[in-house]
């Protein structure tokens, strides 16, 4: 079984029954792209079959926006020409323990692949933002984005004007914070620039549906921002943090709490080594957003006074 999700003449979205993940298949005039082919081993042969029937005599460029195990799992079912990944990724210390997750996600559902799991080798590693790779007239620019992971990047592809975000503004997920809750912030702060650089209008995230307008990419950062600062505040001012209104915007609570609990974890262990200091003047571009997480938290205007 596969699920496309989003097709155009140019771009096609497989989604996993698993996580709502996502794989994204681009085909250009120049070569096949292809991103984090994931997860279960039907729908891995499901796209590399769609790659094997539109490529006719294109190279294929093979991309890993991130070490997750669940986004690289595919990729020794890829004979690609070329792959792509964050430097840090290739270099990713513990890329043992993500072959290792593959194999114990395997054998924990006793499944079978035609193929061997192995962790990607990158050809073309990307150090550092903005860098660019041309083939014939197709053009892509890349960027790094840790916070979710440390090794976390996304590319666009410029005439498409395509970004692929990895586990970035997600709809079905609030952010997931392994890596740094201070990167996970700059990151979410460049988006418009990157946006300015690129002209990108569509946006697929690792889960959940693409936002297909500018206003709907911004509209799920801001929430992931709203996320962040509200949990900064509760931690650093013990505020509630208003979880019933967390469970009422994403709908797996009985996975999903213990991600909740781990980025609270993770960030009180931040605060206290002083990686960031909660700025009480600090404003969202949508205050409301920003109380939404926030039980009784005083009206942000103060109209009435003076
Ligand atoms: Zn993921």
């Amino acid at each position: 079984m596969h699920k496309i999700i989003y097709r155009d003449p140019q771009v096609t979205i497989f989604q996993s029954a698993l996580f709502q993940t996502n794989s994204t298949v681009v085909c250009t005039e120049d070569v096949v792209l292809v991103f984090d082919p994931a997860w279960l081993p039907d729908e891995v042969e499901a796209i590399r079959q769609y790659v094997e029937s539109i490529r006719g005599d294109r190279h294929v460029f093979l991309f890993f926006t991130h070490s997750d195990f669940d986004h690289i799992i595919g990729y020794g079912a890829f004979k690609a020409d070329k792959v792509f990944m964050s430097k840090a990724m290739s270099e990713n210390p513990d890329h043992e323990l993500c072959v290792e997750k593959c194999l114990e996600f395997d054998e924990q559902y006793y499944i079978k692949r035609p193929y061997p799991i192995i962790y990607p080798k990158g050809d073309f590693l990307v150090f550092r933002d903005g860098v660019q790779y041309r083939y014939g007239n197709t053009k892509m620019s890349f960027y790094l984005t840790p916070g979710h992971t440390a090794d976390s990047m996304m590319v666009i592809v410029w005439q498409l004007g395509l970004c692929i975000a990895g586990d970035y503004l997600c709809n079905c997920e609030f952010p997931f914070i392994y890596h740094s809750s201070v990167d996970y912030e700059q990151t979410l702060e460049k988006l418009p620039r990157i946006h300015d650089r690129n002209w990108f209008t569509r946006m697929v995230p690792g889960h959940g549906d693409p936002a297909l307008n500018i206003n709907d990419w911004l509209q799920r950062r801001t929430e992931a921002q709203a996320y962040l600062f509200a949990l900064r505040e509760s931690i650093a001012t013990d505020v509630p943090f208003d979880e019933d209104s967390l469970w009422s915007r994403y709908q797996f609570p009985r996975l999903q709490r213990k991600y909740h609990l781990d980025n609270i974890a993770l960030m009180t262990r931040e605060y206290e080594q002083g990686l960031w200091e909660w700025d009480p003047d600090f404003e969202l571009t949508s205050p409301m957003l920003q109380e939404t997480y926030i039980s009784g938290a005083p009206p942000v205007d103060s109209d009435d006074e003076g």
